[in-house]
């Protein structure tokens, strides 16, 4: 990793020309405020990528520090002073070798975003909506969540100087109101779903003069997620694993990453080669498993939705189509697994590897064993996973056992225990 003694990348050109409808393909100025497009679909932000080619090569990198703002070529903020730093490290890539054997399979690899600001990867997104919020002079941000993308914002428009209001369904985990509300943000738990959070959200718009931040409604979330595939192929050594497990709510760092792929290979850094993208869902709330297995570009809206992995507890999401076009054209799939099955790979990861994945995280590494089951993905793939969010926000099982030390240790029973 390089060193603090080298440069952040804060005097860089901005490539963008201007943003998109990801349904229409109608196009857009940038640097406005915007939220969807006319149609009502997510806006994705373009770049002049034969010049960022000509200005930006592999070597530029090896100067900069380990953070996601070293590929600002391929980001949209213009003005350095809109960036809020709060430490956006590139996020390790752990060998699964022990379950590796266990499962006589390929190359499984964990990208552990867990060690992001707050927690989880909704830093990535959230820094970079937060920056051009700034920019684009937003006061008050507001934002639906189960939890994860609320603390982001919370920490980020703290920093910023952004007022921030926050809606949780009632089942967020505990941690995550706490923390959301200790950031500083005003924060709501509603007896609701997120969906019904979003349309809170939604309706105070004008009343509230706030933005909605909500996922995908606005078109900088998805190029902050963008990072975890630029950063993954640059530590692969610009080479990408057979297939992706990813968790999907709402879907943006699956967009995100296909998006980040078609970039780099336009930049002339990868080839045409892509992994198979799998999108992993719970069995309590599967849309986009539904609306793969049923051949359709969109996806009905899932009816009580309830699962532990709160992070993908999304009943419908804006970005269907995008996140079902990307599954597709890789030659991927969607699937869903049980609770019973996240439990279970949840302490196996825990116990074998030393890594104490999110509920979510855990759905990836359930859906790995699935599906090598089913033969859907193959021995000799390498396959990669993904930890959104470190395990301590979440509800642990306690295994332990009490010890009375005012009366004389037992040793045998300790033995035996
Ligand atoms: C938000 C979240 C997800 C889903 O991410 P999307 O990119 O919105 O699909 C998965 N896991 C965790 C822990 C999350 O916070």
């Amino acid at each position: 990793m390089p060193s603090l003694l080298n440069v952040t990348p804060d005097e860089v050109p901005t490539f963008v020309t201007h943003l998109e409808c990801s349904y229409t393909g109608k196009q857009y100025p940038a640097d406005q405020l915007i939220g969807l497009s006319e149609a009502g679909k997510p806006l994705l932000v373009r770049y002049d990528l034969e010049a960022v080619r000509r200005a930006f090569s592999k070597d530029c990198l090896k100067e900069r520090v380990g953070e996601f703002w070293r590929y600002r070529e391929l980001l949209p903020v213009r003005q350095t002073k809109s960036i809020v730093r709060l430490g956006e490290v590139m996020t390790p890539i752990l060998p699964a070798d022990t379950i590796q054997k266990d499962y006589g399979c390929g190359e499984i690899l964990i990208k552990d975003e867990g060690r992001l600001p707050t927690g989880s990867f909704k830093a990535r997104g959230i820094a970079l909506a937060v920056a051009m919020a700034k920019e684009l002079g937003v006061k008050r941000m507001a934002m639906p969540t189960n939890g994860n993308a609320g603390a982001a914002l919370a920490a980020y428009c703290g920093a910023a100087g952004i007022e921030t209001f926050v809606f949780c369904p009632e089942d967020t985990p505990e941690v995550n109101v706490k923390e959301i509300a200790f950031l500083g943000a005003k924060t709501f738990l509603a007896n609701g779903l997120i969906t019904d959070c979003g349309k809170v959200v939604g309706a105070g718009k004008n009343a509230m003069g706030w933005f909605d931040t909500s996922t995908l409604k606005e078109p900088y979330r998805i190029e902050g997620k963008k990072t975890m595939g630029l950063e993954l192929a640059e530590q692969l050594n610009w080479t990408l694993p057979d297939v992706i497990l990813y968790p999907t709510g709402g879907g943006t760092g699956l967009i995100g990453m296909w998006k980040a792929f078609n970039e780099l290979e336009s930049i002339g850094w990868i080839g045409s080669e892509r992994p198979r993208m799998v999108a992993v869902q719970a069995e309590g709330c599967a849309p986009i498993v539904k609306a793969f297995d049923e051949g359709n570009r969109h996806a009905e809206p899932w009816e009580g939705a309830h699962t532990i992995a709160s992070g993908v507890r999304v009943p419908a999401a804006v970005g269907d189509f995008l996140i079902l076009d990307a599954v597709r054209e890789s030659g991927g799939f969607a699937c869903a697994v049980s609770d019973d099955a996240i439990d279970i790979s949840h302490k196996e990861c825990a116990e074998r590897e030393g890594i104490l994945l999110c509920p979510e995280g855990a759905a990836t590494l359930a859906a790995l064993k699935q599906e090598l089951g089913s033969g859907r993905i193959k021995k000799h793939e390498s396959v990669m996973l993904f930890n959104c969010a470190t395990g301590l926000k979440y509800p642990m099982e306690s295994s332990h056992h009490k010890i009375d030390l005012k009366r004389e240790v037992d040793f045998e029973w300790i033995r035996d225990c």
